[in-house]
C-alpha cells in the first residue's frame, strides 16, 4: 500500500463556463480554503477545458494558491474518458491528500471513476467537511436519513462530492498572486464525437404544486419511463428527490422537500424514495400517501398510508396493469 504521508495539499475540481466559475465550485473553494488553512497546505485547483481566458487569475481572488490548467480544443465540453484520464494522471503525479468535487452531473460521473482507478474511497453528497488535525484526517459529513453521519477514508487521497447549495458562497476577496501550472498532455478522446448538445428544457410542463396526483421518484427508480407511464395513467405529474434533480433527470422545479417545493396533492406515490427528513418536510401534508420501497425499514413508510414493500420495476407495471383493467 502507498504511504499516506506522501500526500499533501487540498485540490478542488473546478467546473466553469469559459472564464466563469460555476457557483458549485465557488462553494468548494470556500470549503477547500478552510481545509487547506487548517492543514497548513496549499489550496490547488484543477481546471480542464478550452479558451478559459482569465480563469486562473479569477481563482486567485478566492484564495487559490496553485492552478493546474489543462487546455485543449477537444476539452471544450465535458466528456468522461479524457477528463477521467487527465484527473487520474495529475492526482497520481501531484498526490493531493484531499480532492473535492461537486455533486453535479459532472462531479458524480467523474469522482467515482477517479476514486475507483486510484483505489481510494469516495463519500458522496457531503454537506460539511472538517479536519481532525491530530490525525490529518478529513471528516466527511453527510445526511443519513434523519441523522448526520461523519465518515473517514483511511487511504489517500480522501475524495468527496459536496452537495451544491449547502455551503455559503465565498466573497470575491483581494487578489493574491498564486502559481499557474500549464500542463501539456497528448489527449486522446478515442471515438467520442459530440453530435448535438441538448439544453435542458427551460419551460416546465405543468406546475407540480398545482397537481392533484404526484408520482415522486427517488434513487431507487432506474427506469423513469415506468414512472412516466404511471403518471400518465393517473393524470399526474412527476416529482423527484434531490439526487434525481442533481443527476439532471428532472428539472429543479420538480424537486420536493426542504430545498425543493412543498406540495400537498390528493395522491402522492413515492417510488424508490427512502424518506429523508429533508424530503418528508415537502410532502407530508399530501392527502393519500403510497410508498413503494424494497427496504421495509425505509422511513418513508412512517408517513405512508399504504406501503408496498417491493421492487418498483415490478410494482409499477402491476399498478399500471391494474389501473388499465
Ligand atoms: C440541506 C439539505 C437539503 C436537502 N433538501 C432536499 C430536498 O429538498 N428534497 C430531497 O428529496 N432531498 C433533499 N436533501 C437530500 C436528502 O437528505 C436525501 O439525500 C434525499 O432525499 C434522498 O433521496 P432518495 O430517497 O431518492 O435516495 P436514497 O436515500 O438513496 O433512497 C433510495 C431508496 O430507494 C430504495 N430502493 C432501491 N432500489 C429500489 C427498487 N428497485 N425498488 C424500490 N425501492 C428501491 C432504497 O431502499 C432506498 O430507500 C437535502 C439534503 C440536505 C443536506
Amino acid at each position: 500500500m502507498e504511504n499516506n504521508n506522501q500526500y499533501r495539499g487540498v485540490w478542488v475540481f473546478v467546473e466553469h463556463k469559459g472564464s466563469q466559475i460555476e457557483k458549485c465550485s465557488l462553494e468548494l473553494l470556500s470549503l477547500g480554503r478552510n481545509l487547506a488553512s487548517e492543514l497548513q497546505v496549499d489550496l490547488s485547483t484543477l481546471v480542464i477545458g478550452n479558451l478559459m481566458g482569465r480563469l486562473s487569475e479569477e481563482l486567485m481572488y478566492y484564495g487559490v494558491d496553485v492552478v493546474y490548467v489543462v487546455e485543449n480544443p477537444v476539452l471544450e465540453r465535458y466528456t468522461t474518458s479524457p477528463y477521467h484520464k487527465i484527473t487520474c494522471d495529475l492526482i497520481k503525479e501531484y498526490r493531493p491528500e484531499i480532492v473535492l468535487f461537486s455533486s453535479t452531473p459532472i462531479g458524480m460521473d467523474l469522482a467515482p471513476r477517479v476514486a475507483c482507478e486510484l483505489k481510494t474511497g469516495l463519500v458522496a453528497h457531503c454537506v460539511d467537511l472538517k479536519i481532525d488535525k491530530g490525525k490529518r484526517q478529513l471528516l466527511q459529513i453527510c445526511p443519513y436519513g434523519d441523522y448526520m453521519a461523519t465518515m473517514i477514508t483511511t487511504v489517500k487521497p480522501q475524495m468527496v462530492t459536496v452537495q451544491p447549495g449547502v455551503t455559503p458562497l465565498p466573497p470575491r476577496g483581494e487578489f493574491k498572486q498564486g502559481q499557474t501550472v500549464q500542463i501539456e498532455r497528448e489527449i486522446d478522446i478515442g471515438n467520442i464525437k459530440i453530435i448535438e448538445v441538448v439544453k435542458p428544457e427551460k419551460a416546465d410542463m405543468g406546475k407540480i404544486e398545482e397537481s392533484d396526483v404526484i408520482i415522486a421518484i427517488g434513487r431507487g427508480v432506474k427506469n423513469m419511463s415506468l414512472a412516466e407511464k404511471l403518471a400518465e395513467c393517473l393524470g399526474g405529474i412527476l416529482g423527484a428527490t434531490q439526487p434525481i434533480v442533481d443527476a439532471g433527470l428532472l428539472p429543479e422545479s420538480r424537486m420536493i422537500g426542504q430545498t425543493g417545493k412543498a406540495v400537498r396533492p390528493k395522491v402522492y406515490i413515492a417510488c424508490g424514495i427512502s424518506g429523508a427528513g429533508q424530503h418528508i418536510v415537502g410532502m407530508k401534508n399530501s392527502g393519500l400517501i403510497v410508498a413503494i420501497n424494497t427496504d421495509e425499514k425505509a422511513p418513508i413508510f412512517k408517513v405512508a398510508d399504504y406501503g408496498i414493500i417491493g421492487d418498483v420495476s415490478k410494482v409499477i407495471p402491476a399498478l399500471i396493469a391494474a389501473l388499465n383493467r
